[in-house]
């Protein structure tokens, strides 16, 4: 397979690896005529909630939307202020505006390109109510310093998990040692459906179930609605696709760790690669080095039939969308400088040690050739 014309992602792999499953249950769910709610729906919860150790997980709609009813579930109030990264996709952000909150970004560590605990420190004052860390690209945050910071001052911590199913710090998975954490399913993650889905796991009864009420119009019964919510319900067919896909989780994720390892091995020193913390367990939603003339780079890869991905660009505090902050070029220099570099070669479970020997040579001959 592949060779020449080696995707990012291959999601058609995946597919066809458990299409028997996945095409069984999908059958079973349109027989049974229940799209919305309903056992596989609060099956899947069960099964997340274990495979992440938590003591309790909420189906949403998307990753975005489990982050607006954390958010309103841990009491972010108008004029709240909310510490992110800037080096994220703009759902880290979205809901923070949209429930009146102010979003205060802060630079990230050089090595990690995580969240900075003492940047973090710096921002606080009286209107902080919480912080929310990213685990990007597959690894966790230092989430032993965010939590120490976030206790010493009554903050909540939501985690963005969106790209790290089954990531660990310190052998803990995300909810550990924050409030919630926050899942997106979108396909092309970890853990994909065949749509928009998301998740949010927490230890806290409580807080479990006001996002559960937030998620399905407020209601506790029927008829009854306790307080005004939305509809970021998980559809019934998602949440079976899912469950089928969850099985395989574990496994999916070692191979695309061993695929990094592969990597890691044979790219040459002129490119930065990934790093990964030692208290960390990284699970390679992308893999991505860092080059000078990155654009130069990605453009040759391209033409030798390789498809290489930039994420992000550009930073959230230099997109039109927040000009509003008034944060100039410069604010965040080390989010910044990895948005013009970071470069992320094709990663996924299925693909063998062969490509990326293959993409590691024209990387080699790249490198000669245009930086
Ligand atoms: C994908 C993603 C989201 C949003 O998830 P959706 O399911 O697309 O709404 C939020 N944060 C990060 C870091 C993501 O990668």
């Amino acid at each position: 397979m592949y060779i020449n014309g080696i995707p990012l992602v291959d999601l058609k792999a995946n597919y066809l690896s458990i299409k028997e499953e996945i095409d069984s249950t999908i059958k079973n769910i349109i027989d049974s005529n229940s799209f919305i709610m309903g056992k596989p729906v609060r099956d899947f919860e069960k099964e997340y909630a274990e495979a992440t150790a938590s003591d309790f997980c909420v189906s949403t709609s998307n990753g975005t939307s489990a982050l607006l009813v954390a958010l309103q579930a841990i009491g972010l109030k108008p004029g709240d202020e909310v510490i992110t990264v800037p080096n994220t996709f703009i759902g880290t952000a979205e809901p923070v505006t949209l429930l009146g909150g102010k979003i205060k970004f802060v630079d990230v560590d050089k090595k990690t390109l995580l969240m900075d605990p003492e940047m973090v420190e710096k921002d606080i004052n009286k209107k902080t109510k919480a912080i929310i860390p990213v685990h990007l690209f597959g690894q966790m945050a230092d989430m032993g310093a965010i939590k120490e910071i976030a206790d010493k001052h009554g903050l909540r911590v939501i985690e963005d998990a969106a790209q790290a199913h089954l990531a660990t710090f310190k052998g803990k998975q995300a909810g550990y040692y924050g409030d919630i954490a926050c899942y997106s399913f979108f396909p092309a993650k970890n853990l994909g459906c065949f749509g928009d889905a998301g998740a949010i796991t927490t230890n806290s009864q409580e807080y479990a179930q006001k996002m559960a009420m937030l998620c399905d119009h407020g209601r506790i019964t029927k008829y009854e609605h306790l307080m005004e919510g939305f509809n970021f319900r998980m559809d019934a067919l998602q949440a079976a696709i899912l469950s089928v896909k969850l099985k395989h989780l574990g496994k999916w994720t070692e191979l695309r760790r061993k695929n990094a390892k592969i990597y890691n091995e044979l790219l040459p020193d002129d490119v930065q690669k990934p790093f990964e913390a030692e208290d960390r367990k990284h699970v390679y939603y992308t893999y991505q080095i860092m080059a000078e003339n990155r654009d130069a780079l990605l453009n040759y890869l391209n033409q030798q039939g390789i498809s290489c991905g930039i994420y992000f660009p550009l930073p959230l505090h230099l997109q039109q969308a927040y000009k509003y902050l008034g944060l100039k070029k410069g604010s965040f220099p080390i989010a910044e400088e990895s948005c013009g570099k970071l470069l992320a070669l094709p990663m996924f479970p299925e693909l063998g040690e062969e490509n990326i020997k293959y993409v590691c040579d024209k990387i080699k001959g790249g490198i000669k050739n245009v930086l």
